[in-house]
Formats: structure tokens, sequence, C-alpha cells
């Protein structure tokens, strides 16, 4: 359904969403909240600072006061049992919009400020008949290629009040058998939720109907037969002198994942195979030595990274494993227009423009998992197929391996290379954060210490989040303070790719000692010399997205440091940053990230990224037996 037919999407509205990749109804309503905000109804003699709640009472004609800046009105919101002080910025215009005698509902976070509590900058709505003071559950959005997250909301919500909504997508039978919501019940509850227990059987269904698609998809390509494809003559000395140029021993499961992948490559049928290694496991090399490999064979190999930072790490760390053998590299991305006609061509999606398709024999993607089959058929489609080689460090249940991803071979490589260290973890209490600084400070200077400090957002307030939350500038100017003489630097997505790289270039090269930056930085980012990561609000990302951060440090043989900042109180956020303190595993990360999840987090699931899943969870067995066995279903009944 086109988006203008909700009311209020304008060309202007439809072009936006459109170019970030919103084009339909469907669409739109598929951008799921990133979390919700509960408010509890309360009354004010039970307000604590820092809890959201909601109020019903009268409040006094606020009054302006101006400072320099600003203008701060002030009313007194009093309700049965007593009274508590609003405060909202810049917004004088409210005295008059609002009525004195009339009830009205107010809500916001609770803080303390010169001994007494307020609300700050609250959300107003008159009580009508039928209001109840009941505990709300809001919907947060993330802002979307600039799109702000309350004009999603906004156009959600009239989507849902006016369109017809689509039909359900899933089976009768199929809904029946597995007690689902229907779907437009769903769609609703999800974006504007009534209790957590209706919200949470909405999410269950429109996760089985993500789950059960791929399901579907991955039983009818089981159909689909491997093309033939020219033996590759491998030159296996080729491949050990390079394994012998490395300053490392390569780990036992590396070994073995090189000669598996030697193995492929000799074989008459097209290599699928999915390299699964944790953070810092050494997926690189294995990488370098198939290039090798399909050079000593004649053949080209192109290597796509998902983002300009990583294209140009691995471009450097191809160019100088490769420099003792004869070979060129070149990089490929929307800055770089290295040359075509390279041994290997390192880049990005830019690859795919690719003019010069000859003999091109492997295809290796990394830590993208969007990326895949489709990629490696645009390239093959011009030239013959190539082989494929997927990398990534999302931990891949052993289920999963065999039905989703059952048209790739999985290797695994379960071990660290032997000099790490286990990065020494900390959950650091707002009482200690300045001796944390001065530690990080002695750090820098004695040690020579790099630190990464990551911060969720870069922009300041969320919506809904009155709290002050860090921004990337913001955060970076009090750092500077908080450090003087040594050298800060930021990093976020809305930089362009060159200031981006150019960042991480000084970084790389020492020239930076802190490097302030969004959660942007987790995928594989490789500098050794850097070795504390310090993560502010940490109780805001899930624990598989952590466990990356982390991973981003004691990648040098040296000992690594992640500091937790974080001032959530709840016992589930304590809970779950204690158990990732002790824990290092990533799979097992995953999973009591899904279990410990409470009613509309869904932050825990979003990062485990392969195929774009919104909801569904590849650590979610009980979904994945559900859909899998549905699916079969599906099929029995109505083959293709
Ligand atoms: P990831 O698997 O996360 O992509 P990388 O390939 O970037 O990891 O490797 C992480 C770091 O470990 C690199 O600096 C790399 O040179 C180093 N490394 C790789 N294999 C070994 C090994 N067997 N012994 C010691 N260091 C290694
Ligand atoms: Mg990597």
């Amino acid at each position: 359904m086109e988006l203008k037919s909700v009311p209020g999407i304008g060309d202007k509205t439809a072009s936006s969403l459109e170019r970030s990749g919103i084009s339909s109804v469907e669409d739109l309503l598929q951008i799921y909240p990133r979390t919700y905000r509960h408010f509890q109804a309360s009354n004010t003699v039970e307000l604590r600072p820092g809890n959201w709640v909601v109020l019903q009472g009268k409040l006094s004609r606020p009054v302006s006061k101006r400072t320099t800046r600003t203008t701060t009105q002030i009313a007194t919101f009093t309700d049965i049992q007593g009274s508590v002080l609003l405060r909202w910025f810049n917004m004088p215009y409210l005295a008059r919009s609002l009525s004195p005698s009339a009830l009205y509902q107010v809500k916001g976070q609770v803080s303390e400020f010169n001994g007494r509590l307020q609300l700050v900058s609250p959300q107003l709505s008159p009580v009508v008949d039928g209001t109840v003071l009941a505990n709300q559950l809001v919907p947060i959005y993330s802002t979307r290629d600039g799109i702000k997250p309350w004009v999603l909301r906004q156009k959600i919500t009239q989507a849902l009040s006016h369109v017809q909504l689509p039909p359900d997508p899933l089976p009768a039978d199929i809904i029946h058998k597995y007690r689902l919501l229907a779907y437009e019940r769903a769609l609703r509850s999800i974006h504007q939720p009534i209790s957590p227990a209706e919200l949470e059987t909405a999410i269950r269904r429109l996760a089985f109907q993500e789950l059960y698609g791929l399901q579907l998809q991955a039983m009818l390509s089981r159909k689909s037969r491997r093309q033939q494809v020219e033996k590759l003559r491998i030159d296996q000395a080729m491949v050990d002198s390079f394994v012998a140029t490395l300053p490392f021993q390569l780990t036992p499961s590396q070994q073995s994942a090189i000669q598996e992948i030697l193995t492929d490559l000799q074989q008459s049928q097209a290599m699928s195979r999915l390299l699964q290694g944790d953070v810092g496991s050494g997926k690189t090399v294995i990488a370098v030595a198939a290039a090798i490999a399909v050079h000593s064979a004649g053949f080209r190999t192109v290597v796509m990274a998902p983002t300009q930072i990583l294209a140009n790490q691995l471009y450097a760390n191809f160019t100088a494993l490769c420099s003792p053998f004869n070979l060129t590299v070149s990089l490929m991305t929307s800055q770089a227009k290295g040359s075509h006609e390279s041994h290997i061509i390192v880049g990005t999606q830019a690859v795919l423009n690719l003019s010069d398709l000859d003999r091109i024999g492997l295809v290796i993607i990394d830590e993208q998992h969007r990326f895949g089959v489709a990629q490696r058929d645009q390239i093959g489609r011009k030239s013959h197929e190539p082989h494929l080689l997927q990398m990534t460090a999302t931990p891949i249940p052993r289920s999963v391996a065999q039905t989703l991803f059952h048209h790739l071979n999985v290797t695994r490589l379960t071990e660290l290379p032997q000099n790490r260290l286990v990065t020494k973890t900390y959950l650091v209490p707002p009482v200690k954060r300045d001796s944390a600084y001065t530690w990080i400070r002695q750090e820098i200077l004695t040690n020579n210490n790099q630190v990464f400090v990551v911060v969720p957002l870069i922009e300041e307030a969320e919506e809904n989040d009155t709290a002050p939350l860090k921004s990337v500038q913001a955060y970076s100017a009090a750092i500077h303070q908080l450090f003087p003489g040594i050298s800060v630097d930021i990093m976020h997505g809305r930089m362009k790719e060159a200031e981006k790289s150019a960042a991480m270039d000084r970084f790389k090269s020492g020239l930076t000692q802190i490097l302030v930056a969004t959660s942007m930085i987790e995928v594989g980012i490789d500098i050794p010399e850097a070795n504390i990561i310090v993560i502010e609000d940490a109780e805001r990302f899930g624990l598989a997205q952590l466990h990356q951060l982390r991973g981003r440090v004691g990648r040098g043989g040296k000992q690594g440091y992640c500091l937790l900042f974080s001032q959530a109180s709840s016992p589930k956020a304590r809970e779950r940053l204690a158990y990732f303190i002790r824990e290092h595993d990533g799979e097992r990360l995953a999973v009591f990230d899904l279990r410990s999840r409470g009613p509309g987090e869904l932050f825990g699931t979003i990062q485990s990224g392969f195929f774009n899943l919104k909801l569904g969870s590849l650590y979610d067995t009980e979904l994945l037996h559900d859909t899998y066995q549905a699916a079969k279903d599906t099929l029995a009944k109505t083959p293709g």
C-alpha cells in the first residue's frame, strides 16, 4: 500500500521515508520500537528519584522565569495526596494552553533538584471521560537515517488508525496450531501496547512470522543444486610458506580451518562456507591464506566488508600479509578507486561494480550477515560462479547451522590465540568514576595505552528520554577537560565516510589517545594498541553487543580492560551486567540476553544480525523448533 494513503504523509515525508528504505505502509509498520518505557501509575507521595511515573491531578498556572539563554516554566502539580514541581524549558506558550481547573495526566521521570522532587519536561494530557490512571507502556523508536523518532511514531500511529492493515501473511492453520495473535492485532500492539503481557504475545507472533519465513526459504533453497565449477589446482607449498611468514603460531582450529577451505576449493562444486570465530579469534589470516591459495591456482579474490573503515583495515592487513609474495592488492570503496585488475580486491559494496570480473575464483565477505549468496551471485553472474567464504563473530547454534544455514558449511574457531589474556571487566560505581579516570590517565601517560569510549547516542536525547543522555559531542568536550594534554577524537555514524576513516587512521597511528564513539565501532575493528574500552550507559546495550565492544581490546596480547558505567538501578539490569562481567563466551551471553529480556526489551535480539532479524533470535530454541515444524507442515500441504 502506498505511503501517501496515510493521512499526514505528503510528498516530502514519503520521499524521505523512501530514501531510508521504507516504501510502503507495510514497511512503515515493520519499523518496530527499539524499546519501551514503563510509566508507573503513582501519586505524589510515592515518588522516588529516577522513577518513570504517570500522575493525575491539577496544576497551577505555569510561571515563566528568564535566565540568560533560556526561559523556564514552573508549575505545581497537586493530587489528593500532595504536590510536586513540574519544570519545562523554553515553552512560554504553555501557560496559555492550560486550564488550572482541569484534570491532567502528567507523565515523566522524577528527579531531585535543590532537595525537592520534580518532573522535568513532563508530558501532559487532559483527563477526559474514560481516562483511567494506569501503568503505561510507551514505545521508543530510533532515529532512522535522519528521520526523527517522533515523526516515525506519529506516522505509524496515523497508519494504524486510518489505513486498512495488510492481510495476515501466515496460513490460518498455523495461526491456530501455535496460538498466534492475528497479524493486525500484533501490529497494533507492538506499536501501541496495552499491557506487557499482550506486548509479549505480539512480539512472539511477529518473531514467529519472521523465522517461519526464513525456514520456508531455507527449505525451498534446499532443492537448488550447487553449481559445478572448474577445480582449482592449488599450490599447497605457497600457502605453507605464507603461514611460515606469520609472526605467530596458528591455533589448531585456525590450521584445520585453512585445510578445510583448501579442500573445498579443490572440489568441482562451488564452496559455500561460513567461518565462525569469536571476536579476536583470528579470522583475517585465514581469509588471506584462502586468497593466496586461490592465487596459486591462477585466480583472483574479492573481499567485501560492510563499512569503509573495515575495508580500509582489511586492505591494510591483506597488503601487509601478502607483501612477501608477488601479489597486487587494491582497495575499492566509494572513496578509493583501486585497480580492477589486482590479484586481490578489497572493498565495500562498491566491489559489486567491478568491471573486470575475469578469473575471480573466490569471494570473501567479512562481518556482514546481510550480504551473502546474493552478492556472490551478483559478482558470479558476470563471470563463472566463484567460491564463497563468509566470516562472522556471531555465534551460530548447531540447530541453526543445520536448518537455516544448511546451505552453508560451518567452520568454527574454537579457541583464541594462546597469547590472549581474558579482558578484565568492571562495573564502575558512580563514586569510583573519578578514580577510574585517574587510572586511565595514568595508563595513557605511562603505558602508552589507547582508549575507546563508547556512548549510546549522538544526539542529546531521544524521544521520551528527558534524562540527559550522553552525546558524542558533549561527552568528548567533557573528556577534553578531564584529560588535559591528551588528544581526544570522535567518531559516529553521521560523519562522512572520509571523516570516519581519517579519525580511525589518527587513532590507529597513535595520534589520538582517546576515541569517543558510538557503538558503530563494535564490528571488526582491530587496533592492538588500544587496551581500554569504557562503555557509558552500559545497560542500554545488549550483552551480545557489549561482547563485541569488549572484543575491541586486548587483541595484541596485552591485558585488556573493559570499564562499564551505568546508572541503572533495576535488579534486572544489575544482574545482566554482573553476568557479563564473569562470562566471556559469546554464545552463552547471547542466550542469557534472550532469557533475561524484560517485556518489550528488544535489543538482545537485534544484533544477532543474521538475515537482518528484527525480532526473531537465533538463540530462541523453542521458536526455531516451532517455526521449523510449521514450515515443514506448510510445504507438505502445498509443495513449492
Ligand atoms: P577476528 O577473528 O576478530 O577478525 P583478527 O583476524 O582481526 O580477529 O585477529 C585479531 C588479532 O589477533 C590480530 O591482530 C591478529 O594479527 C592476531 N592473531 C591472529 N591469529 C593469531 C595467532 N594464532 N596468534 C597470535 N595472534 C594472532
Ligand atoms: Mg575480523
